[in-house]
């Protein structure tokens, strides 16, 4: 039985992160309840979006431009570089206000459950990235979950393999066990980012 055109709305709006089927099904409908204009202006913006927004050519984050805003600012110390799961995470380190070095954004961390492998996580534009820009540290603040560990230690073997004078550290686990940094608040974070540790 071929789905309707709204159940495929439904069925697409439940692949988004924090969307169950009660949600999607509310989203769409409300789509279509009364006039469709909202309908149609979130359909320009991902156009818009889908054409304008790309990766950063350096730290790999979401950007409108070749090198997004924080790796084209000199006055960010380039000798640290602080490894995050996602733009998100990004921006809730930029929110604490803690850290003036660079980035390298994952986009995603290791998971034997979701086939996630070491070379869909930008591994060796990381590598460049160290090798370019003279790394004296690198800060690991993937997430406090065992995907985000499982990613962090094997950060730490690469850059001890490739890198062995460049110093490693984690924040300190003052963030929860197994909190998403995205849903850390800000200041815990920045606690557990000055508090950070050798890794
Ligand atoms: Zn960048």
């Amino acid at each position: 039985v071929k789905k309707t055109a709204l159940d495929q709305l439904i069925d697409a709006f439940q692949l988004l992160p924090g969307i169950g089927p009660r949600s999607a099904t509310r989203i769409a409908f409300h789509l279509f309840q009364s006039d469709t204009s909202l309908a149609n202006q979130l359909l320009s913006s991902l156009e818009v979006a889908l054409k304008e927004v790309r990766r950063c050519a350096l730290c790999n984050t979401l950007t409108q431009d070749h090198i997004c805003d924080i790796c084209s600012n000199d006055q960010r110390n380039k000798h640290q570089l602080c490894v995050v799961e996602s733009p998100s995470d990004l921006r809730v380190m930029e929110q604490s206000h803690v850290y003036q070095g660079r980035y390298f954004v994952l986009m995603g961390r290791l998971s034997v459950a979701d086939g996630v492998d070491p070379n869909a996580l930008s591994f060796s534009l990381f590598l460049d990235r160290i090798r370019q820009e003279d790394v004296s540290e690198v800060i690991l603040a993937t997430s406090f979950t065992p995907e985000g560990d499982a990613t962090a230690f094997a950060l730490q073997d690469l850059i001890k393999h490739h890198f062995p004078h460049v110093s490693i550290t984690r924040p300190a686990r003052g963030v929860p066990i197994g909190a998403e940094l995205e849903f850390t608040d800000v200041g815990t974070l920045a606690h557990a980012f000055l508090d950070r540790r050798t890794f």
